[in-house]
Parts: C-alpha cells; sequence; structure tokens
C-alpha cells in the first residue's frame, strides 16, 4: 500500500492558521507520498486546531497549534474507528520530520500488514513512544 497525504490551504490561504501547514505538506509530500508501506498508511497536515484536512483519523497527523505542532499517531476511519494517539507538542517543523521518520522507520521494521493504530494498541502507547525515541 502506499502512503497518501492530505494537507489544508496554508498560511498564506487562511486567516485561522497558526502553523505553515502547506510547507510542511509540501515536504512530507516529497519525502513519502506514494511510498510503499505495509497497509493502507494516511498522513495529514492542519495549520490548527479546527482538522480541516482531519489529521486526528490519520496514521500520521500533524496539527498546528500557537505553540508549535502536535503530532498524532494511530489515527484512521473507516469501519473501526480510531483517533489518533498524541505522542508530542510544541514541536518545529524539523522536529515534525525527523518524528515522521522515526515512525515511518519503526512501523517498516514492525513488518505488521495492519494499520499503524492497530500496532499502538498491540504494543501499548508506551512502548510505541519508547521505540520512536520519544521515552
Ligand atoms: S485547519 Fe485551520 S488553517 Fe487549516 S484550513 Fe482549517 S481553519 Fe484553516
Amino acid at each position: 500500500m502506499c502512503a497518501k497525504l492530505k494537507v489544508c490551504p496554508g498560511i498564506d490561504n487562511c486567516k485561522r492558521a497558526q502553523q505553515d501547514a502547506l510547507s510542511l505538506g509540501l515536504v512530507l509530500d516529497e519525502l513519502y507520498h506514494g511510498m510503499q508501506l505495509p497497509s493502507k498508511f494516511k498522513m495529514a497536515v492542519s495549520g490548527c486546531m479546527n482538522s480541516c484536512s482531519e489529521p486526528a483519523v490519520r496514521d500520521i497527523g500533524v496539527m498546528g497549534t500557537p505553540r508549535g505542532f502536535t503530532l498524532l499517531a494511530g489515527g484512521n476511519a473507516g469501519i473501526r474507528p480510531r483517533i489518533g494517539d498524541v505522542v508530542a507538542e510544541g514541536l518545529d517543523e524539523s522536529e515534525v520530520l525527523e518524528m515522521v521518520d522515526r515512525i515511518i522507520e519503526f512501523y517498516m521494521s514492525s513488518a505488521k500488514k495492519y494499520r499503524l493504530g492497530r500496532l499502538i494498541d498491540d504494543i501499548g502507547l508506551e512502548a510505541f513512544k519508547s521505540e520512536i525515541g520519544l521515552l
């Protein structure tokens, strides 16, 4: 399955934006769009907590806040929806990119053929955070 990305219009096009979602989204798109991963894998970036690109129900969701980006992992919509877990807050763009890289590396190394949220449920959020270097 290949990675897909959804991004809200960005700081130049929405007066509510608190972070530049479009700039970050373009970098993520360049790095990951079409990348083959073990299961369906969706990402979203929003410029504020209104979450128009729905980051809480994406495998990786990034949400702009007044204090930087909040990173969520393991969300999905569908028959059994799951809200992503907040794994880090107050990140700048380079910190988001580093964390996304670690999450995808861990997900690929797990070789599980199911969504990231189920993997987090299997091992537990604390263990997941530890695997990606947050604990
Ligand atoms: S999430 Fe915020 S910044 Fe993005 S389009 Fe919606 S209101 Fe605008």
